[in-house]
């Protein structure tokens, strides 16, 4: 009984779950097709050119990853 009440009062316990949170909302990511919605890792994400694998949906790409893809390396400047 006295030592579950010791563990109960450990103040670093709260602390840890947040930063938890945060870093599992980076790996995965939802599919936006409202039909789809599988959760993909995002590693597998960009590995797939940016498309969901089971439906193929196109996520939202930035200019320059889409330039990186498109073009082949060393062949372009800004
Ligand atoms: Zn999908």
């Amino acid at each position: 009984m006295a030592l579950q009440g010791r563990r109960g009062n450990s103040g670093a316990e709260p602390a840890r779950v947040p930063a938890r949170k945060v870093q599992t909302q980076l790996q995965f990511r939802k599919c936006e097709n409202s039909t789809c919605g599988q959760t993909l890792f995002v590693k597998e994400i960009e590995k797939n050119l940016h498309c969901c694998k089971h439906c193929g949906h196109h996520f939202r790409v930035g200019s320059r990853r889409r330039v990186e893809i498109t073009l082949d390396p060393g062949t372009w400047r800004d």
